[in-house]
């Protein structure tokens, strides 16, 4: 995983005099420091900036350098912000205003005039955001005590969907096989997708994938299937079944990694040469931080890779799902997500089992290997990515999800259940209104704020369903933007 960091810029002017600003360098220094210990990601001290030049000169390298994921503003005393508009309006990372104070309380003795002009970030942050908002930028604002956990909380989640942002305009998805035939959701134009989001969409043959499925070793195999049971409880005498996931996976991690790919979709209705579909070998692709999305879902498939990126560690708990069956039952009422074969054991409440099973759907000659488990129970979001045509709209609905409230022992994939907010049947018709597909990420992690600093950030359509939604709110809210995004 590459390393990220975020920069500090403060905002000041020479009017102060030296004296000031160095104790404003001196405090912005040591804010930096000690944030980046509560922080995910190191917060860099950069400049105190007095100039526009010095403005547009770290814009300028934040733009260039990789590493940045991207840039917190804050003004300790008053920068007028004119000197700030040729360096906002080249600014390409994304951008956080942090509204904060070095000094908690006012002290009632020691306070007067030269404490307020120093001491005068509610001036300068106003300021500041003024010319924010006017130039229209996208942008984060936070406001708080820069000591305080909720506050070191909301800017680590920021940071983290800005590492989204970054892994998003990276993102290349290797496609094995098309979408499937006949589907609608799974559909997209893959050039707006890369001028917006950054994806890299390509297809590869299912005939290469086998070539290099033939090119792996038995000690390549061995050693993966070592792994394997490492990891996860073993309920299955069929070793070959399990031997075969391995090489696959072997292959499709080789391919992935030669061409940068960071995700993959696949189709059980292209699987030429192949005994089984990838099951096993994809669920461990996921857990190692890859994308997947059945059926030729490349855009489910790059927003696993990016969820699972803003989540925990740079992997989070994140993975791809599938709305498959409802429990309506007055009191219980509930969805029941699995996939064919293919969750993410990041979902997983408990030690998955290795299982091999009939699978009838797609083109298996042999019983493929898969991991078995339940989900954890918490909370959570599922999201969904649609192409309305012109523009891209992510749907992202808050869930509860719950132990599965039956065994079900008949049933051989892993399985997640959950409550949809604000209730099942209401949360099911405001999914359906807003056009969320049956694929989804499931995450327990990534939160929907950090989903809507992500949308953003892209400039795509945001729709959040939770606890307050209701049809009606949600029909005008899709109307307006309807109209809005045609006119951006
Ligand atoms: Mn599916």
């Amino acid at each position: 995983m590459k390393k990220y960091e975020f920069w500090f810029v403060v905002g000041s002017q020479f009017l102060y005099g030296p004296e000031v600003l160095k104790t404003v360098e001196q405090r912005a220094q040591e804010m930096a420091a000690e944030l980046s210990k509560a922080l995910p990601y190191p917060l860099v001290y950069k400049v105190t900036a007095k100039t526009n030049k010095e403005i547009s000169d770290v814009v300028k390298e934040a733009n260039y350098r990789d590493e940045c994921a991207g840039i917190v503003t804050w003004c300790h005393t008053f920068s007028p912000s004119k000197m700030w508009i040729n360096g906002l309006a080249s600014l390409q990372k994304p951008y956080c205003h942090l509204a904060t104070q070095y000094n908690k309380e006012i002290p009632n003795d020691e306070i007067d005039m030269d404490f307020m002009n120093l001491n005068q970030a509610a001036h300068g942050d106003r300021e500041h955001g003024f010319i924010a908002a006017r130039l229209r930028m996208p942008r984060k604002v936070i406001a708080g005590y820069w000591q305080d956990e909720k506050v070191h909380k909301r800017l680590g989640d920021w940071m983290k969907a800005a590492v989204g942002v970054a892994v998003s305009k990276e993102m290349k998805v290797m496609r094995f096989g098309d979408n499937m035939r006949e589907v609608a959701v799974t559909e997209g134009d893959k050039v707006e997708v890369q001028a917006k989001l950054g994806w890299q969409v390509n297809t590869w043959a299912v005939g290469d994938l086998v070539k290099e499925m033939n090119a792996v070793t038995d000690a390549e195999i061995d050693a993966l299937y070592n792994e394997y049971l490492k990891s996860y409880d073993l309920n299955t005498g069929n070793t070959a079944a399990i031997r075969y996931q391995a090489r696959e996976e072997i292959a499709i991690k080789r391919m992935m990694d030669r061409e940068g790919c960071r995700a993959f979709s696949n189709t059980f209705q292209d699987l030429y040469g192949m005994e089984q579909l990838p099951g096993l070998a994809s669920q461990h692709l996921m857990a190692q931080g890859y994308g997947y999305g059945g059926e030729g879902d490349w855009k489910v498939s790059a927003m696993t890779a990016i969820l699972k990126a803003m989540g925990e560690g740079g992997n989070g708990a994140s993975g791809f799902m599938e709305d498959y069956t409802y429990h309506l039952v007055e009191g219980q009422e509930y969805s029941l997500g699995a996939h064919m074969l293919e969750v993410c054991p990041s979902l997983a409440s408990d030690t998955p089992r290795i299982e091999t099973h009939h699978l009838g759907i797609g083109m298996n000659e042999k019983d493929p290997a898969r991991l078995v488990f339940e989900g954890k129970a918490g909370k959570g979001i599922v999201v969904s990515l649609i192409d309305m045509g012109g523009r891209l709209r992510l749907i992202v609905q808050d869930i509860e999800a719950v132990k599965p409230i039956m065994p079900m022992p008949n049933l051989p994939v892993a399985r997640v259940m959950w409550r949809a907010l604000p209730d099942l049947t209401t949360g099911v018709e405001c999914w359906i209104t807003a056009g969320g597909a049956h694929h989804t990420v499931l995450s327990y992690d990534v939160t929907a704020e950090q989903m809507r600093d992500w949308a953003r950030m892209m400039d795509i359509e945001y729709v959040h369903i939770g606890a307050d939604t209701t049809p009606e709110k949600l029909e005008e809210e899709l109307l307006i933007k309807d109209l809005v995004w045609k006119l951006k």
